[in-house]
């Protein structure tokens, strides 16, 4: 590709609103294009990176089987409606009418899509295993999207879904995409971890997430120094061994809190600033028998959260903007006595919920906030279970030191059961001819938030230094020729060489001075920079300068190919 017909509008400075190096680089390097907030234009150097992600991605899930098919942005509001995820899913879910005023959404994920879609066409254990997976487009209206491309609106994932007649087949599909995620991660070239990211041991489910390991992640990883655990910090109080079920003798608070005018929802709603009419769950935590906090979830509404110290009226540290900011952004589940969505954990500071004996709640309509019922079977139990792992705590596998640091979720593998298929009545005949629901997983891999977390690990202070996987381009031809036109000549003959070997280069003929080529390709961060001029076409030399390592080599221009490759 020749640089003096192509399109990198590259910046001098710094956007002011970019807060990583890889949304300042992406945006300096002529990469991306910011609409309005969280939303991207991809220009053709990001986009050739973003495809060549979704190209490994892509091949990894086809060499493990999965087929590819491409799903709808807008999905009609009866499906949700059918999983409940219509009112559960909260703020993050655009919704959109259409001119005869149906309720719509744009995707943030498409289980209920994949359910419909094959609900009406499998119907036999012989038809199974299936697993399908689309890169598409998906749109997430996060609470505070930022770091360019890391935490979009919108934004490319791949996502995958499996379906299996029985346990032993879902585990399959499960470990299959698992290492179908390594392998692609480690042909992109990034590091990473997978962690679990366990939403509790309920009903057989489990889930890992991979992580990439940069100071800039959002996420707190606890890593094992002599084993392979690892887990997220966030959810490592689950990942932790569970104890006995929580009981009655185990939390003397219950009684009190439960005791009708102790606290009635009216009043909490009313501390925290909340119409109660919208109020749809509430969570209370105790701490010595003392309700110091509370987060309430509004109608329709995840993310509007309230905490505040209701113990003397006055804002405590657990009300400190920071820690709402941090309990905000994670994805927190709410639960109540009516009913709560197995996958679904409860998050919140750890430091909160390590001083946390045990939590109350109350629903809708509910007059009096209630401790919530034990014995059943819902993820709130666990949450007396949950322990924190703390720098200081052994493994809880091997007993070895762990060790915390930061890290980028960039996929996400999860074993989801019959949650969906049963909502949705998405049954099959088994061996014996009897409907079972169908046995569900599904993976997702952020794919644009790949090409940011590749920038965050490779790096330096002249620009991007791009793994060759995912590169716009693997090498750029630098020509200096200025008005030598031998060396314009022997330039454009050496591109058609490189080309000729079917190496993705680009070749900058541009008409700029040699400190503004050289400062650009930094900046852009192609893996090789061949370098031609007056001088080196005279020493029959040219000059390969690895971006990383700053490495230079002379390569000769006579037997160029045989030296090249
Ligand atoms: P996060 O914890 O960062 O909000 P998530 O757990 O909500 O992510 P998943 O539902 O697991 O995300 O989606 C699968 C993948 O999609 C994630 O692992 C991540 O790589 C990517 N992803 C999710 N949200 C975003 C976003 N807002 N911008 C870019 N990529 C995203
Ligand atoms: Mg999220
Ligand atoms: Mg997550
Ligand atoms: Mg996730």
């Amino acid at each position: 590709m020749r640089l003096s017909r192509y399109y990198i509008p590259t910046l001098k400075e710094d956007p002011a609103d970019a807060e990583v190096v890889s949304h300042k680089l992406l945006m300096r390097a002529g990469m991306i294009r910011k609409l309005t907030s969280g939303i991207y234009n991809y220009l053709p150097l990001g986009l050739r990176s973003i495809n060549k992600v979704a190209t490994i991605v892509r091949e990894e899930m086809d060499r493990a089987g999965a087929m590819e098919v491409l799903m709808p942005m807008v999905q009609p509001a009866d499906l949700w409606v059918e999983t409940g995820r219509w009112d559960y899913y909260g703020k993050e879910l655009l919704r959109l009418n259409d001119r005869n005023g149906r309720d719509y959404c744009l995707g943030p994920t498409h289980e209920e899509v994949i359910t419909d879609l094959v609900r009406g066409e499998i119907n036999s254990y012989k038809q199974l295993p299936v697993n399908l997976y689309q890169i598409q487009t998906k749109f997430r209206d996060e609470i505070r999207p930022r770091f360019g491309l890391m935490r979009g609106r919108e934004f490319i994932m791949k996502d995958a879904y499996s379906f299996d007649k029985d346990e032993e087949g879902a585990e399959k599909s499960y470990f299959e995409m698992f290492e179908a995620y390594k392998k692609a991660f480690s042909r992109i070239g990034l590091r990473f971890k997978p962690v679990q990211a366990d939403s509790g041991a309920i009903g057989g489910d489990f889930s890992h997430e991979f992580m990439v390991l940069a100071d800039t992640g959002e996420d707190t990883i606890a890593s094992c120094l002599s084993c392979e655990f690892g887990a997220n910090l966030e959810k490592a109080k689950v990942a932790a061994p569970a104890g006995e079920d929580m009981t009655n003798a185990d939390c003397p608070a219950i009684e009190e809190v439960d005791t009708p005018g102790q606290h009635t929802v009216e009043e909490v709603c009313k501390y925290l600033g909340v119409d109660p009419s919208k109020l749809v769950k509430t969570l209370l935590f105790v701490v010595d028998d003392e309700p110091v906090a509370a987060l309430v979830r509004g109608d329709r509404e995840l993310n509007d959260i309230k905490l505040r110290n209701l113990v003397g009226g006055n804002e405590i540290e657990l009300a400190d903007e920071e820690l709402v900011k941090k309990l905000t952004n994670a994805p927190v589940g709410f639960a109540g006595p009516s009913g709560l969505d197995k996958d679904v954990p409860i998050y919140a500071d750890h430091e909160l919920c390590a001083a946390t004996d045990w939590v109350a709640g109350a629903n809708k309509g509910d007059t009096h906030v209630k401790h919530l019922s034990l014995g059943r079977d819902c993820t709130i139990e666990k949450f007396a279970d949950l322990r924190v792992i703390e720098p200081t705590d052994p493994c809880p596998e091997c007993g070895g030191k762990i060790e915390f640091t930061k890290g980028i979720e960039v996929g996400h593998v999860f074993k989801l059961g019959v949650k969906y298929s049963e909502k949705m009545e998405a049954t099959f005949l088994d061996e014996n001819g009897k409907p079972k629901p169908l046995i569900m997983g599904c993976y997702g891999i952020g794919v644009s938030r790949i090409m940011a977390s590749a920038i965050e690990q490779n790096n330096d202070e002249n620009g991007c230094c791009f793994p060759p996987s995912i590169a716009p381009f693997e090498v750029c031809l630098i020509a200096l020729g200025g008005k030598d036109q031998a060396v314009t000549d022997k330039a454009e003959e050496l591109y058609s060489s490189i080309k000729g070997l079917g190496v993705d280069a680009a070749y900058d003929d541009r008409k700029e001075r040699p400190g503004v080529k050289f400062a650009e390709a930094d900046l852009i961060g192609y893996p090789m920079q061949l370098v031609l001029g007056g001088k080196g076409l005279k020493n029959g030399i040219v000059e390969a300068k690895d971006r990383k390592t700053g490495e230079k080599i002379e390569l000769p221009l006579d037997g160029f190919v045989e030296a090249f490759t």
